[in-house]
């Protein structure tokens, strides 16, 4: 997924850290949300390596610590996956229209904040926090990288989707699908 514009190793650091939390399943279904999520973090810090193994290991650790001794009801969920992102973007310095995984992010956090503050029911939020992946996701392809390996490209990298910024928006959108068919 980064071959174009990257150093092509992208999909093989997520597939090393989901094959790791595969392996933890079990325990993980027995932990409380915050404990989960931490594990979370600490597994894809250790196992994925590349930029993105430190910023997905970024966002599920300071879910973390959003999350404890809280429900995970849509208006908590939000305030703490905003959290998360928050912590990405002091991490990898950087913002929405960087063409990183932000793009995808930040509008996901956004939309959730929003239909949460609007009581929307569950199953329209994830359906919008879907439709906000795509587009964050999309809107990659026309923009100029400033950050990560893509910056050194320059304009060369117009026209590639960032790779961060699809995979986080197959996780979020593979996410709420189980959680529709829930
Ligand atoms: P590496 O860049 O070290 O090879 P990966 O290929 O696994 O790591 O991940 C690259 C992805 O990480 C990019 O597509 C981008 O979405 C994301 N990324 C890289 N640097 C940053 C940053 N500073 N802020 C946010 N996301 C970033
Ligand atoms: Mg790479």
């Amino acid at each position: 997924m980064d071959r174009a514009i990257g150093d092509g190793d992208h999909v093989v650091n997520l597939q090393r850290g989901l094959e790791a939390l595969k392996q933890l399943e079990v325990e993980l279904i027995s932990l409380e949300w915050s404990a989960a999520f931490m594990k979370i973090g600490m597994t894809l810090m250790s196992t994925m390596g590349g930029a993105s193994g430190s910023l997905f290991g970024t966002l599920f650790v300071s879910m973390a610590k959003a999350s404890k001794d809280t429900d995970l009801n849509l208006a908590n969920f939000a305030t703490i996956f905003s959290q998360g992102v928050e912590s990405v973007k002091q991490r990898g310095k950087s913002d929405i229209g960087e063409k990183t995984m932000l793009d995808t992010l930040i509008p996901v956090a956004n939309s959730l904040n929003t239909d949460a503050e609007n009581n929307l029911k569950l199953s329209q939020a994830l359906e919008n926090a879907k439709q906000h992946a795509v587009t964050g996701m999309e809107s990659t392809k026309d923009l100029l990288a400033t950050k990560g390996r893509a910056s050194f490209l320059g304009e060369r990298a117009i026209g590639h989707i960032d790779a961060g910024a699809r995979t986080s928006q197959l996780m979020i959108c593979a996410i709420a699908d189980s959680l529709l068919k829930a």
